[in-house]
């Protein structure tokens, strides 16, 4: 469905040869690569906002929801594509459509809901600098209760670098699409919601259903046998803040330090037990139907008010250790704030950990930090300025320390001692960013060394086209990462040649990633990308990280080699 939001107008079209068979972010990112102007601005009329829809999205397959929201970045200036769970990409799929590609700009602030009829505008001036929070109740109330919402806050209506997309989950907590500033693309629409509504829709059918039961019970055996699985489930992400501060690469005190002598404070571990003691929290949480991994929770305080959904391992490093703030509530209720606004909880933590470097508050400020959040509502300057995202922030401030590749903040990994990780976070054409190709040690591959200056390409770049792919179908990536030897990767080969009624060989996988990769390369090129992009911010390379003494020191020819194919 393409919506042409200047002069309001709606086509429904079969989906063209040459993106046929795509799906998710291999979709969003083709249409953006051949359809937006390489040197377009990302806020003007000339970006297009492509939601997609996983191929797998609506099947039986378990954890294939996530939504892919594509466009080119005002973040980055390059391509884009974030992805999120909750209920819209199932319901898209649903209703009959793999995406809707919004064009254009409104001349007013407008929403816009997708059922099986097809299209209607709404006027949206009432929800002017609505949060997400109100205005999902207010979607909740005045539509069907079987809507998915996906919304920007006030930071996309200012269209702010760091503005995120809000996704509904099945029971109405918030998902978010959250990198890249694709909250500022909705908001240069002035497209405040996009419901999508499947009521009446049929389940989306299988070629050959038999097959498909087969190598769904085969997948989710494979999925289920993950040994990180309980860990997952009964902790969430947040498991990693241990695990990945006991190997010194968990960012403190703006990637100064790889541990944090308040992890514990703020571990899954700890949370765990918090929750037992507060009503209505839940340590497992799905943030899709068909979710058989549960990594979400639900985060309530004493009273048993929810505060957020789910808290997640990022989020705690980037707005946690990275500020050294040992304390789960502060971090909690700075998300809950940066979900009502719109803004993504790791640029924004990693914008005030600069602001804390360059003294505008003291390390470690809870309460400081969280009345900083705020101010992006009420639009001060300083709210603008880290609405805005770390390098605008780190920029403004003088700061020489900015940790940001393509303007984009880093994940909560730090790149000395996990260099793998540090390729991709240098080479992706989405900048600073973990899911798109993430390295970890693995007690299945004991010859691998994080910490070696040289083999760390080849893993990046392994990684890199599994996820484009993973990302394409819809796969959530807790979900992916146990099935990647071959005998597991085959149940899901096997759903995807069931589904379409393909003959699909054992290179499918491969091949997708990789052209969804060259898509994105040949327009980062084209927007004006060099190999200069493709590199971390100098300090990783010549301070020492402590306590392991290590410097990022994988050699540039290895890294110059990364995504050409
Ligand atoms: S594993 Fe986590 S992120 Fe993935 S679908 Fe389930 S709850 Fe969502």
């Amino acid at each position: 469905m393409r919506v042409n939001l200047s002069d309001l107008k709606v086509n429904v079209e079969d989906m063209p040869r040459e993106y046929q068979g795509l799906g998710g972010r291999g979709l969003s990112s083709h249409i953006v690569g051949s359809e937006v102007p390489p040197k377009a601005d990302p806020l003007g009329p000339e970006n297009k906002l492509v939601f997609s829809a996983g191929i797998l999205a609506g099947t039986t397959v378990p954890n294939t929801g996530r939504l892919s929201v594509g466009a080119k970045s005002p973040l980055t200036n390059g391509i884009k594509e974030a992805n999120v769970g909750g209920s819209a990409a199932q319901k898209i799929a649903r209703i009959g459509f793999q995406a809707v590609v919004i064009e254009g700009c409104a001349k007013e602030l407008t929403g816009l809901k997708i059922d099986k009829n097809g299209a209607t505008f709404f006027p949206a001036f009432s929800l002017k600098g609505a949060g997400n929070y109100e205005l999902i109740e207010k979607m909740r109330k005045e539509h069907a209760n079987n809507i998915s919402s996906i919304s920007i806050g006030p930071a996309g209506e200012m269209r702010l670098r760091a503005a995120s997309v809000m996704v509904t989950t099945p029971d109405f907590h918030i998902r978010v699409a959250s990198r890249g500033g694709m909250g500022a693309v909705m908001g240069s629409k002035n497209l405040k919601a996009l419901l999508i509504d499947d009521t009446g829709c049929n389940a989306v059918e299988a070629k050959n259903k038999e097959k498909l039961r087969e190598a769904v019970a085969a997948l989710s055996k494979a999925i289920l046998a993950d040994p990180l699985g309980p860990g997952f489930r009964d902790i969430g992400t947040p498991v990693l803040v241990m695990i990945i501060n006991s190997i010194g690469c968990f960012p403190t005190k703006n990637y100064s330090l790889g541990q944090f002598g308040g992890a514990e404070k703020i571990s899954g571990e700890y949370m765990a037990e918090l929750m037992k003691k507060r009503p209505n929290a839940q340590p497992s949480h799905r943030c899709m139907d068909g979710c058989i991994v549960s990594c979400s929770n639900v985060y309530t305080d004493e009273n048993g008010e929810v505060i957020v959904s789910g808290l997640e391992y990022e989020t705690i490093g980037l707005m946690g250790s990275n500020c050294m703030i040992d304390d789960l509530d502060s971090i909690a209720r700075m998300n809950r704030v940066c979900n009502d606004v719109g803004v993504d909880t790791m640029d924004i933590g990693g914008a005030i950990a600069v602001a804390m470097e360059a003294g505008l508050l003291a390390w470690g400020d809870g309460k400081a930090a969280l009345s900083l959040v705020k101010e992006i509502a009420k639009a001060t300057d300083k709210g603008v300025m880290i609405g805005n995202g770390c390098k605008f922030t780190g920029e403004k401030l003088g700061v020489k320390r900015i940790p940001h590749v393509k303007g984009q903040c880093l994940s909560a990994y730090d790149p000395r001692g996990l260099k793998g990780l540090g390729v991709t976070y240098a080479t992706s054409p989405m900048g600073g960013d973990h899911t798109s190709g993430i390295v970890l040690p693995n007690p299945g591959n004991p010859s691998y060394n994080p910490g070696s200056p040289t083999g760390q390409a080849a893993p990046s770049q392994f990684m890199q086209i599994y996820m484009a792919a993973v990302d394409s179908l819809g796969l959530c990536m807790m979900a992916g990462m146990p099935l990647l030897d071959p005998i597991p990767q085959s149940s899901l080969i096997s759903c995807i040649s069931a589904f379409t009624g393909e003959p699909l060989n054992a290179n499918y996988l491969e091949n997708l990633g990789k052209s969804v990769l060259r898509a994105e390369r040949r327009f980062n090129d084209a927007a004006g990308f060099t190999k200069k992009d493709d590199r971390l911010p100098r300090f990783f390379l010549e301070e020492k990280l402590l306590p392991s003494g290590n410097v990022f020191d994988v050699p540039e020819n290895e890294i110059d080699g990364v995504n050409r194919f």
